[in-house]
This record gives structure tokens, C-alpha cells and sequence, in this order.
């Protein structure tokens, strides 16, 4: 692990040693008596991007805080290279946990200039050397041309860059990350996105990147954690929680999904698109969620009957409601544009196989 005052390789600004970060049944409620942690265990791996997951008010910004040590939990232990940084003993104070942060508003210091801002983490080191570092730093997020500008004069995106500058120059073992990119407009996400990616490979460090948006989750975790009213639901690549969700909860926020309520007989289940397998017993209550992506347009004698209610245009795909027999609402599907012509009223819908998940009603933490 890098700290302060070990001698470290010059001309390496960024390059740390990564560190396994492990939170053990964390609880914790503010002092108004508001919950917000139900025991939450969960560890990143050293250089992982680990990306926590969850809707608004699940807890998220609550654990990266007790892990920088900024907040204090009621119970529970975290852990930096299995060594307790905070629990029942100890508390490590942040300035001495090796673990940066980067927060949601990037937080910069407007009367600073950029190289002053970068530099700001890092005065335990002589001035010259400080300038030196920070100036790497900037150089490593592209950004040494506007060393001596202030931050108003930068995009959203560059302002980020300068705050991940900032939170990588002491070489932290491991960096957080609390929704960097919610203040940037759409157009920029995917960019800084990729940048930030590649800027967290080449520091090596272990990440723990906040959003609540599962796409960006898939696109920046090696793994992703989905937490929900302070508790973690599941773990696992994304590949897992999008094809095999713990529950209806976890599909529904990986995917845009129709769900029918309905009751297993014979090891299946009938709903309004068809009759699916239930591995469940006799009169068990199962929801079943049927992707919007996996209705699809069928050939005449396939599938089943539909009648158009509303079409929505989204430029690559479209999304049609349609009204099927035995249905309490229209089923909604997304189609490739194109794929239906224009004005036609009555089709047939056919359900891809894979595209279909079925839950015990009573399983769920939805
Ligand atoms: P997230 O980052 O996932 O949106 P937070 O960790 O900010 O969630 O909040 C978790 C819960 O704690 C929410 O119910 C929120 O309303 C509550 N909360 C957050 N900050 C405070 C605070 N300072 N005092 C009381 N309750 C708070
Ligand atoms: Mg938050």
C-alpha cells in the first residue's frame, strides 16, 4: 500500500498499490434516527472497478463516506488490505486511509488555479515537489495546457478530470467515486466515461465508483454491487445480475420489463404472451417479466393477438403498446424502427425465451 513518507518512484504521479477495501456487516443511522445501513458486507478487490449500484436514498453515498472515514458507522468494520481502518477499536483517521474521493459536484476550489487545485492534496510534500507532482498528475488527464486557468473557465468534463487529478496525486490505495458523471450532459457521459476507465487502469488503483444508473454500472464495473434501502441485493458482473436476477427487483433494474402476476400449475405459467415453464409448486404466486426487448413482432399464425394503442418513436427503436387478450394493461415492446409499418393495427407478438424471468411473488424484494 502507498502512504505518505514512504519513498516512491518519481515521475509515477498516479501509480499506487492496489488495496482490497472490505466492509463487514456495516451498520449505521444518522443521528435524527434515519436508518441507512442494514448490514452491508461487501468487498473490492485489489484493482477492480467495483461500482455500487442503487436508486436514490439506497445508502450509497453513506458507505463510500465510512469507508473515507467521514462519516462513522454504528457497527461493522472496514477493512484495507484486511487490516481494520475503522471498527469497535480503531478509527483511522481520513487524512491517514490512503483512500481518495472524488465527489458528485467534482468540488473544486474556484479561487484556485487548476495546478493549485490538484496540488491541494498534497501538502506533506515540499512546495517545488508538490508543483512537480501535480503537474504530472494534470499531464496524466490530459490536461497540463490549462495548469495556471481557473476551474470556471473548464467544461463539466475537464472539471471532473481535474477532480479524479486531484483525489489520484497522493497515490491512494483505493479511490471513490460518488456519481462523477451525474452533473455532465449526455452527450459528454460516454466520453469522460471511457476516459475516467482508462485513467483508473493505468493507476491501478482499486475503485469504488456510486451511480444509479444501471447502464453505466455494466459499462464501468468489473463488478457491480445493487444496494436497496441500505441493503445489498446482489452481487456479481454484470452479465449475472442482468441473465440471472435474484429477484424481480434486480430485473427491473437492469431492464425495461412487462410483469405479470399469475399463479404456477403443472410446472408453468399462463400469462397474456403465453405459457412459460415454472419449476414451482401447485399454486405458488410468480411474477413473470417479460423484457421489452424480448417481444417481437411474429409472423401471421405466430405468437399471439395484438392491437396497437400507442406507438413511441426513439429514433433506433420504437416502443409499441398493444392490447392482448386476457391482459390488465397493453404490453409494451421495443422494436427495431422499421420493423412494423406505419398505421397497421393489429399484429402478433412472440416472446424470445431468454428474454423471459420468472420470480416467486413471495421472494422478492421489490
Ligand atoms: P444514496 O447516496 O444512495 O442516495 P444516502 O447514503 O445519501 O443514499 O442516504 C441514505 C438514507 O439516509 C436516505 O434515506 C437519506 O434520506 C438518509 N440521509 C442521508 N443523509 C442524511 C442526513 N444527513 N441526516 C439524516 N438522514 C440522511
Ligand atoms: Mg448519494
Amino acid at each position: 500500500m502507498a502512504s505518505k513518507g514512504q519513498s516512491q518512484p518519481r515521475g509515477t504521479t498516479g501509480v499506487t498499490f492496489a488495496a482490497r477495501l472490505g466492509f463487514e456487516d456495516i451498520r449505521h443511522a444518522f443521528p435524527n434516527g434515519q436508518a441507512s445501513l442494514h448490514g452491508v458486507t461487501l468487498t473490492a478487490e485489489p484493482g477492480e472497478v467495483l461500482c455500487l449500484l442503487g436508486p436514490s436514498g439506497s445508502g450509497k453515498t453513506t458507505l463510500l463516506r465510512i469507508a473515507a472515514g467521514i462519516e462513522v458507522q454504528n457497527s461493522g468494520r472496514v477493512l484495507l488490505n484486511d487490516r481494520e481502518i475503522a471498527g469497535p477499536s480503531v478509527f483511522v483517521p481520513p487524512e491517514r486511509r490512503s483512500i481518495g474521493l472524488v465527489f458528485q459536484d467534482f468540488a473544486l476550489f474556484p479561487h484556485l488555479t487548476i495546478l493549485e487545485n490538484v496540488r491541494f492534496g498534497l501538502n506533506a510534500l515540499s512546495g517545488a515537489e508538490a508543483r512537480r507532482e501535480a503537474a504530472t498528475a494534470l499531464a496524466r488527464v490530459g490536461l497540463e495546457q490549462y495548469a495556471n486557468a481557473y476551474p470556471h473557465l473548464l467544461s463539466g468534463g475537464e472539471q471532473q478530470r481535474v477532480a479524479l487529478a486531484r483525489a489520484l496525486t497522493p497515490r491512494p490505495a483505493v479511490l471513490l467515486m460518488d456519481e462523477p458523471f451525474s452533473g455532465l450532459d449526455s452527450r459528454l457521459k460516454d466520453s469522460v466515461r471511457a476516459e475516467t476507465l482508462e485513467i483508473l487502469r493505468r493507476s491501478r488503483a482499486t475503485a469504488v465508483v456510486v451511480t444509479h444508473d444501471a447502464e453505466e454500472a455494466m459499462r464501468m464495473g468489473d463488478r457491480i454491487a445493487l444496494l436497496k434501502d441500505g441493503r445489498l441485493i446482489q452481487v456479481g458482473a454484470a452479465r449475472d445480475l442482468f441473465e440471472r436476477p435474484d429477484d424481480l427487483f434486480v430485473a427491473g433494474f437492469f431492464s425495461e420489463l412487462n410483469v405479470f402476476e399469475a399463479r404456477a400449475l403443472s410446472g408453468r405459467v399462463e400469462t397474456p404472451l403465453g405459457i412459460f415453464p415454472a419449476p414451482f409448486e401447485d399454486g405458488q404466486g410468480v411474477s413473470v417479466a417479460v423484457r421489452l426487448a424480448g417481444v417481437e413482432i411474429a409472423p401471421t399464425g405466430e405468437g399471439v393477438e395484438g392491437r396497437v394503442v400507442s406507438r413511441r418513436f426513439l429514433g433506433d427503436s420504437e416502443i409499441i403498446e398493444a392490447a392482448v387478450a386476457g391482459g390488465e394493461h397493453p404490453v409494451r415492446a421495443r422494436v427495431r424502427c422499421g420493423a412494423l409499418a406505419a398505421g397497421i393495427r393489429d399484429i402478433r407478438l412472440s416472446v424470445r425465451a431468454s428474454d423471459v424471468l420468472v420470480f416467486e411473488t413471495a421472494a422478492q424484494s421489490a
